[in-house]
């Protein structure tokens, strides 16, 4: 995600937004902002999206589709709440005995409130798909030469409400992951910076990659920013929906260095700590986008895109 691309102060004033137009074609209101239901149209181009996106993958890469939840100790040992507390979804429910539970449901009843007697869940929601991966890949030992790489998917959760069609509060990611060598993760950033770029092409989407920051929570936060931009350690793809100033990440190419090694205690194959890269596609922004750009009558989209896709 892209500093640039954070509208939420826009978004609140509920000015119009060039995205506006899509929504009855490819959303139904849930009720809350960031949160829709989806149509045919719109899901029969993300399934399109996905299967373009699976015949890019790469030999001996491994899949695993995670759940839309995860374990909250494995989020909070990965370090989520030093970067992003604010993001955060917590799975909350009524644990108490009957009564406690009963004393709740009847406060509910008569007006009042009961979620007061909520208390957290061991399970978060998963702000990213790739959270789960590291622990799984560390419980099997030391990485093989040339590291290993993974095709992973969740349902993921980020709360930061907005009216903004590309700013959803649930959404799909797609990630490709590397865990290995400095030179390993370097190489796989590389060569699926190229190969996304080719597709969003061949998708005849307008883009440009640029560095990025993640949107580091507080003033520390602007820091880690900073230095995260400095060594550039995450790229966007960012097509301009709304502005070429405010273009959306559509994907993000991240290198974490040796982070989820250091803290899953995964070793390399010369038993260095391992470093870790994940590419992601914004499944969503990415359909979204298309619409954006080629409307919503298929049968008007480019002929070459239309083949693409298997239309
Ligand atoms: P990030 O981990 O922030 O780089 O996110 C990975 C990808 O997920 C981004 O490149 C976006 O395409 C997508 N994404 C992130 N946040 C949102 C959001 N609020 N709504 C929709 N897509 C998102
Ligand atoms: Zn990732």
């Amino acid at each position: 995600m892209n500093i640039a691309v954070r509208t939420d102060k826009v978004a609140s004033t509920q000015l119009p937004d060039p995205l506006d137009h899509l929504a009855h074609k490819l959303f139904h209101h849930m009720g809350t902002d960031g949160v829709y239901a989806r149509t045919a149209l719109y899901e029969d181009v993300i399934e399109r999206l996905t299967a373009l996106i699976t015949r890019h993958r790469e030999a001996g890469t491994e899949t695993m589709r995670f759940p839309p939840v995860m374990n909250r100790a494995q989020l909070e040992k990965s370090g989520y709440l030093k970067s992003f507390p604010n993001l955060l979804g917590c799975v909350c429910g009524l644990h108490g005995t009957e009564r406690e539970i009963n004393a709740a449901v009847s406060r509910f009843d008569a007006g009042g409130d009961w979620t007061t007697s909520l208390s957290p869940a061991d399970l978060v929601l998963s702000p990213a798909a790739c959270y789960p991966v590291y622990p799984i890949a560390a419980a099997r030992g030391q990485l093989p030469q040339g590291g290993l790489r993974f095709d992973v998917a969740a349902d993921c959760f980020r709360r930061e409400p907005s009216r903004h069609l590309d700013r959803l509060q649930s959404f799909r990611m797609r990630e490709y992951v590397c865990i290995g060598s400095p030179d390993d993760v370097a190489d796989f950033r590389e060569r699926w910076m190229v190969r996304a770029q080719a597709i969003a092409r061949d998708l005849g989407l307008v883009f440009r990659v640029d560095y990025a920051s993640d949107p580091f929570f507080g003033r520390v936060g602007q820091m880690k920013a900073v230095s995260q931009k400095q060594q550039s350690l995450k790229f966007e793809l960012l097509v301009p929906l709304r502005s070429e100033e405010q273009a959306t990440a559509c994907m993000s190419f991240n290198y974490h260095r040796d982070h989820f090694g250091l803290t899953w205690d995964i070793k390399d194959a010369n038993g260095a700590p391992a470093h870790t890269g994940c590419v992601a596609f914004g499944m969503d922004r990415l359909a979204v986008a298309m619409f954006h750009t080629h409307g919503t009558e298929l049968a008007k989209w480019p002929a070459s895109v239309r083949e693409l896709l298997g239309m």
